[in-house]
């Protein structure tokens, strides 16, 4: 693995460190409501890589994991460092195979990744405004079976 392809990052107070190797596979901003509640703020970023480019070193056991099915009946697990609260990684069941890392927590430069997709923008805050190239109202993976709490809708 090249050095330029290798990206640290890690949860607020340090206990978590990890690490990414190569360009992710899918790098997105998503505004659904999760995103909002797991970040307390406007929206989420996600960086997938599949799961053996991504490995976590050191802090495994500060981590929680958070599992819910989201409105498309698809398991959705959160990773989140339980001295901090920084919300590190997820899977959701529509992407087998893969992590996301949530984009905020890679070392500076951060922002490194460009992200293609903007989605869930139905539920997207007023005020942000990107220039993410694809814009979708939902996702295209999304296959609602259960509208659960309008608090939840995403
Ligand atoms: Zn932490
Ligand atoms: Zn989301």
């Amino acid at each position: 693995m090249k050095d330029l392809d290798l990206h640290r990052g890690g949860c607020w107070c340090g206990q978590v460190r990890y690490e990414s190797y190569g360009p992710p596979t899918y790098a997105g901003i998503c505004h659904c409501r999760y995103c909002q509640l797991r970040t307390g703020s406007a929206f989420g970023v996600s960086i997938y890589f599949p799961d053996e480019l991504i490995k976590i070193l050191k802090g495994e056991q500060c981590l929680k994991s958070y599992k819910m099915k989201n409105n498309s009946g698809r398991d959705f697990e959160i990773r989140f460092c339980t001295n901090c609260g920084t919300s590190l990684f997820w899977k959701v069941g529509s992407r087998e195979g893969m992590t996301s890392i949530a984009g905020g927590t890679f070392d500076p430069p951060t922002f490194w990744y460009k992200p293609k997709n903007e989605v869930f923008c139905r539920s997207k805050c007023d005020f942000v405004v990107t220039d993410v190239p694809n814009k979708f109202d939902t996702s295209p993976m999304y296959s609602p079976v259960n509208t659960g709490e309008e608090r939840l809708g995403s």
